[in-house]
């Protein structure tokens, strides 16, 4: 390959490792500050958000199941042995209108009546499935529970009760009371933190299992159902806040758990890490091609330069300055080729020397400018005044040599006659020099045995024949 070729690849491929390894620099950067924005920020401050959310939520039912149990008014009506059920009905009804509940409740532990704000429901018993939830609750520590609980009975979606125990001043128990509200409001909320912010919200209990999560989103009902949880279990359910890292299908997965105290629930947020890149990606990619994009462009511009420059200099390297015809460098590589090929083929043609007469005299009088711009009219004329085929340079100083291609030597004569007349006679010259400028010639014909030296010394030869005799003349040397 050239060797200024050679540079152009160097350099296009050192520009494509440069702007390729800053694009990959940079991809790592945004990688790690978006995992970083994410693990320290979006996660820990969703969970929070929840967190208040749901507390937001819960404090007024609670307190109004609290002010229930410790009514006196409900105190005193299950002491009285339940007279009267429309009393503790209107009661219910009212406590549940006033603060928009879904229902109230009451059950009674000595007759084991279940009253809503309709009325008497039904008779608890420990059979039955459905009333479970009493039996355990009696037998808690704590005088009050949060139960969440899907029930299908009271309607399609997901229910909070507020369980508080009832007791008389001599603190034996007397039942349970409480509110329930439906909580599809968490449903609304998991979904919304699933497509505004890409997380996945789940709760759940101390048993591992997922009491609460998106409909339809997570059909697990327990963390053992997670394989890439399942190992995690013991320290997601303790109560310590956790900010874990783990692999889901070879992508990385941050977690963030908190205990929520009121509900005995563990909140995990979960995020994958690949659905926060799509942006870091999609802006490497882009960065990738305009990388490539622009070494290439820029390869591309280099490339024509050189060529460009080069051109310019081949250009300079053969062309003499001042005159605008070719230099002495180019005419004889011109001129060797030619005249091969005028040997070979049998053509006739001549060579001629021309030095302009005493042009000393010219610079010595009117100055070097003076004698330049008389240098460029000669040069010009004889350009104008020869075939396009034929070679003309300037042999240095004051001499000019014309290779008249493929002209017989009459011709040659002719055309150097006329070139002799047309300098004599030429208006411009006469003005720079304020009278003739005339040249003396040498001409000489092709020979089949000659070399290059052969026939510029002839020609040189008899251009110094014109000047010894007089010159302003032509010499011919055959
Ligand atoms: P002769 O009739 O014997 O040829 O005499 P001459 O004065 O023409 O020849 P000579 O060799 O004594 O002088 C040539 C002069 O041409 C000397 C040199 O300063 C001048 N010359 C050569 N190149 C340039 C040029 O590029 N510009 C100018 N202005 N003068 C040049
Ligand atoms: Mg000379
Ligand atoms: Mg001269």
């Amino acid at each position: 390959m050239n060797s200024k070729y050679k540079i152009v690849v160097l350099i296009g491929l050192l520009l494509l490792i440069l702007s390729v390894s800053i694009t990959f620099i940079n991809y790592f950067v945004s990688l790690n500050s978006t995992e970083k924005h994410l693990r320290t920020q979006s996660l820990p401050l969703s969970l929070d958000n929840i967190y208040t959310e749901i507390q937001k939520h819960i404090i007024e039912p609670y307190l109004v199941s609290s002010m229930m149990a410790n009514d006196t008014f409900v105190q005193d009506w299950l002491l009285s042995d339940e007279a009267n059920n429309q009393k503790i009905q209107k009661y219910l009804e009212a406590v549940k209108n006033k603060y928009s509940m879904f229902t109230t409740f009451l059950v009674s532990e000595k007759t084991g009546n279940y009253y809503t704000q309709d009325g008497l429901l039904e008779k608890i018993e420990k059979e039955n499935p459905n009333n479970a939830w009493y039996f355990k609750f009696k037998h808690i520590q704590e005088s009050h529970e949060i139960n969440l609980d899907f029930n299908k009975n009271l309607s399609n979606s997901l229910i909070m009760f507020i369980n508080y125990k009832i007791f008389d001043s001599n603190y034996s128990y007397l039942g349970a009371t409480g509110v329930a509200i439906k909580i599809s409001y968490i449903d609304d909320m998991l979904k919304m933190f699933r497509q505004k912010y890409h997380f996945k919200v789940s709760f759940l209990n101390e048993n591992g299992d997922i009491v609460l999560s998106e409909k339809d989103i997570m059909p697990e009902r327990n963390i053992d159902e997670l394989p890439n949880l399942k190992k995690y279990k013991s320290e997601i359910i303790s109560k310590e806040p956790l900010n874990l890292e783990y692999e889901i299908n070879n992508k990385k997965g941050l977690l963030n758990t908190k205990y929520i105290p009121e509900l005995n629930l563990y909140l995990l947020v979960e995020a994958n890490l690949d659905d926060f890149i799509t942006d870091v990606k999609d802006i490497f990619f882009i960065n990738l091609f305009f990388s490539l994009f622009i070494s290439i462009i820029i390869t591309i511009i280099i490339t024509y330069m050189i060529k460009k420059y080069n051109k310019k200099l081949e250009y300079l390297a053969d062309i003499d300055l001042l005159t605008n015809i070719n230099n002495r460098r180019v005419f004889t590589l011109k001129l060797e080729h030619t005249m091969l090929f005028h040997q070979r083929h049998e053509q006739s043609m001549s060579l001629l020397f021309l030095d302009i007469d005493n042009f000393k005299d010219v610079n010595d009088k009117f100055g070097h400018i003076i004698g330049d711009k008389v240098l460029v009219r000669i040069a010009d004329i004889l350009k104008t005044n020869i075939r396009k085929s034929d070679l003309l340079a300037r042999w240095g100083g004051e001499e000019f040599v014309i290779a008249y291609v493929n002209s017989s030597i009459e011709d040659s004569i002719a055309v150097t006659e006329k070139l002799k007349s047309l300098i004599e006679d030429d208006y411009i010259l006469k003005n720079l020099n304020e009278s003739i400028i005339t040249a003396s010639f040498g001409l000489t014909i092709l020979k089949k045995e000659d070399t290059m030296d052969d026939l510029v010394n002839r020609a040189d030869m008899a251009m110094y024949e014109s000047k010894n005799n007089g010159k302003n003349r032509i010499s011919i040397i055959d």
